[in-house]
């Protein structure tokens, strides 16, 4: 039993397993949920880098378009004289202050930056040129003779020697204000200025995207590891459920249907539940073994009783079988003389002495009151001088009374070897031949020989 108890120790428990299992499975699926939030929020972050960037290139390129854009009003205005130049240049800078939204835009997207601190370097080149390009247009209205001057250019005033010049001097002058080496250097200051401001812009970018394109490799590594591990660890539950829980129920169903006890293996409760049922199981074969030996056999003398006899008689080949039907001679006296205890004693004592007789192949079986069947297997006719000799040692040995008993003797009538295979007719004939004995003084055997006569009724 204690090997038994170690041995249901020794399994492993489905309910740990399942557990175990359980959390697993739950610490993998958070980390699997984790990496990829984090590999979304990465790939997020990448997309809006990348948005952001077009957004401030295109901010720093507003810059120098609506630069350009003042640049040519202006210079248009300063040869064609045409007030609608002049009326666009003033939109631009005062009205739609595309130069001004753009560093806006920057600033609020990327404060504190290098980017922001070139293309504010381009906005001051471009409003110190503003100071330029105002004179050279006042130079303009001037010699259009227009004193309705903008707003503006109110603080604008010409020297008294170019008040002076004739009105196609004056356009000249400010042609040449527009177009010299000076006002260029300026342009190309604030392109310098706003190329550097794309470059910080692409190196902030950049750095972004390296680092999470390095954020999203590591994790989708992770996620390709965890995935794995998940695979392989849905094959060991898939092992360990059949190994545990499905082949021991399948194996134990077929010891059940063979009528065997259960094997001791799988989790720990299946070793526990066929440790349980094994138990049950020796004890209900047990019961059936007592009850069925019961069933089967005398409680006085332990030989057959008459249902085993039954039994017996219908599992062999009558052919090779010899029946011989024993009967105690007048053992009516024994009871009468010495008591029924007595008799009992010398009923235990003439099973005995059969049983010591014959071979442990041969039944012994008690039918009736002292009526004894033997049935010897596996003869043929040569066996016949060999059971007379056996019925007179036998009948030597009850006559012993050294054991207290009352001498005995046995009559005994036999059939051998019947053609037929019919027992009912087999056990007949050996009763017509005890009869024969019976009625010839008793003490003895006789073999059962066709036309023999037919034995009285008892009243
Ligand atoms: P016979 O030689 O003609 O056989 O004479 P018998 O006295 O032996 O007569 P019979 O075989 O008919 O009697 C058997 C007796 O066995 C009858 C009964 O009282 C007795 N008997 C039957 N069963 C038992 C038993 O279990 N114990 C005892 N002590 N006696 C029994
Ligand atoms: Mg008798």
């Amino acid at each position: 039993m204690e090997h038994e108890k170690n041995k249901i120790d020794s399994g492993l428990s489905l309910r740990a397993t399942f557990i175990a299992m359980f959390i697993i499975t739950i610490s993998i699926a958070a980390v699997l949920l984790g990496l990829t939030y984090r590999t979304l929020r990465s790939f997020h972050a990448l997309s809006d880098a990348t948005e952001t960037y077009i957004v401030l290139e295109d901010a720093a390129e507003d810059l120098l378009s609506a630069s350009d854009y003042l640049t040519e009003e202006a210079q248009c205005f300063a040869v064609l004289g045409d007030i609608k130049h002049l009326d666009n240049y003033i939109n631009e800078s005062e009205v739609i202050c595309r130069r001004e939204r753009s560093v806006a835009t920057i600033e609020n997207i990327l404060p504190d930056s290098p980017a922001l601190a070139e293309i504010k370097n381009a906005m001051a080149e471009s409003v110190s040129l503003m100071d330029r390009e105002y004179y050279a247009m006042r130079l303009v209205l001037s010699a259009l003779g227009i004193s309705d001057i903008p707003e503006c250019m109110k603080d604008v005033s010409l020297t008294a020697e170019d008040e002076a010049l004739s009105p196609e001097a004056k356009f000249q002058l400010s042609a040449r204000m527009l177009h010299d080496e000076e006002y260029y250097d300026h342009k190309s200051l604030i392109r310098d200025h706003l190329s550097q401001c794309v470059e910080e812009l692409k190196s902030v970018t950049f750095a972004t995207r390296d680092k999470m394109q390095n954020r999203m490799h590591v994790d989708l590594v992770w996620l390709i590891i965890m995935v794995a591990l998940e695979t392989v660890f849905v094959l060991i539950m898939l092992w360990l459920m059949t190994t545990l829980g499905i082949n021991p129920i399948i194996r134990a169903v077929e010891h059940i249907k063979q009528d065997q006890s259960l094997p001791i293996v799988g989790a720990n409760e299946f070793r526990y539940l066929a440790n349980t049922y094994n138990v049950m199981y020796s004890a209900y074969k047990r019961s059936i073994e007592n009850l069925s030996f019961k069933a089967s056999h005398d409680e006085l003398t332990g030989a057959y009783n008459r249902a085993g006899y039954d039994l017996i008689k219908s599992s062999f080949d009558l052919s090779t079988t010899a029946i011989l039907l024993f009967d105690a001679d007048k053992f009516k006296s024994i009871n009468d003389n010495f008591g029924h205890e007595v008799g009992d004693k010398v009923l235990q004592k003439i099973a005995k002495v059969l049983k010591a007789n014959f071979r442990s192949d041969d039944y012994v079986c008690r039918i009736g009151g002292d009526e004894f069947v033997v049935m010897m297997v596996h003869v043929d006719e040569s066996v016949r001088h060999m059971i007379e000799n056996k019925v007179t040692q036998i009948n030597r040995e009850l006559e012993k009374t050294e054991d207290g008993t009352p001498a005995i003797s046995l009559s005994a009538g036999v059939s051998l070897c019947h053609r037929n295979n019919d027992s009912q007719e087999m056990f007949h004939e050996a009763d017509i031949a005890l009869y024969h004995v019976k009625d010839n003084g008793r003490r003895g055997c006789c073999f059962y020989e066709p036309g023999m006569r037919q034995k009285k009724l008892k009243p």
